[in-house]
């Protein structure tokens, strides 16, 4: 469990220098990070963390004047990195196909999987099954693996900037320009608030159309100062206080984990969701 008093004392193990009330920590130390077209970077602006009582805040410097441009509280802080370690699938992210929501969002069930025996006999067996994210091809659980997702440039290789995109989004609380629409936002965002739900189901890809609303993609891929904030302070919990940051706890989630089958999951990405089955009846 997540608590307040390792963050502070993360904070307060650090040398700090003291103005007016407020403790901050030498920028030299925090090194703060942002997300850029999808790349984890340096920021660029001259900000710092402080922290005073129970809000944390992003200062910006200006020679020797700072101004606090944006505060996070102790329990939206708690709540999103709470939830953060929650879903974090720690050290094998496979073992998402033995979680039972994940399960249920891919819309996994028992269903009866066609095989041909020695004898060239049809048999059918009912076993776990679950569909392909990418083009919906339904396979038996054992055959399905687990990709991670890099939302809007699959090509690209900064995956693990995207996944701090995706989790910071479906946090909600503007740590995005907008925030995220999908069905794992809305799981996201209901557990923080503890409303209970059902999973929703995630839609398979195959023949999906994209949203049309225009700039929305862009918006939601795109990192305000306040989730400036909460991503160097939650990184800050998860790499102990190291600069040694762990992204893992970003990108291991099952916000960022998709079933997919072995086509779809192999190096020719390029066909990805193109494999369209024809209906051939061989039987
Ligand atoms: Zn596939």
């Amino acid at each position: 469990m997540v608590d307040l008093d390792d963050i502070n004392q993360l904070v307060d193990d650090r040398s700090y220098t003291v103005i007016g009330s407020t403790i901050m920590l030498p920028k030299i130390e925090m090194e703060l990070l942002t997300v850029k077209n999808g790349k984890i970077v340096a920021v660029e602006e001259n900000y710092g963390i402080s922290r005073k009582n129970n809000l944390f805040k992003l200062v910006l410097y200006c020679g020797t004047q700072h101004k606090d441009v944006e505060f996070i509280g102790k329990n939206k802080l708690l709540s999103g990195i709470g939830y953060i370690e929650s879903i974090y699938q720690t050290t094998n992210y496979r073992n998402i196909k033995k979680d039972i929501n994940w399960l249920n969002m891919y819309s996994g069930k028992i269903r009866t999987i066609s095989f041909l025996d020695s004898k060239g006999v049809l048999c059918r067996k009912k076993m776990a099954s679950i569909p392909c994210h990418y083009c919906g091809i339904i396979v038996p659980l054992s055959h399905i693996t687990v990709d991670h997702k890099a939302p809007s440039l699959e090509k690209t290789p900064n995956r693990r900037g995207y996944a701090v995109l995706k989790t910071l989004r479906a946090l909600s609380n503007y740590y995005t320009v907008a925030p995220g629409e999908g069905k794992k936002s809305i799981i996201a965002q209901s557990t923080l608030v503890g409303i209970p739900h059902d999973p929703p189901m995630v839609p398979t890809k195959m023949n999906r159309v994209a949203s049309t609303t225009p700039g929305s993609r862009a918006n939601r891929d795109k990192i305000t100062e306040k989730g400036i904030l909460f991503f160097n302070i939650a990184n800050l919990y998860f790499g102990n206080g190291s600069r040694m940051y762990n992204y893992d706890h970003f990108v291991h989630t099952f916000l960022n984990l998709a079933p997919v089958c072995s086509h779809c999951n192999s190096s020719k990405q390029e066909n990805r969701g193109t494999f369209i089955p024809k209906p051939y009846q061989f039987y």
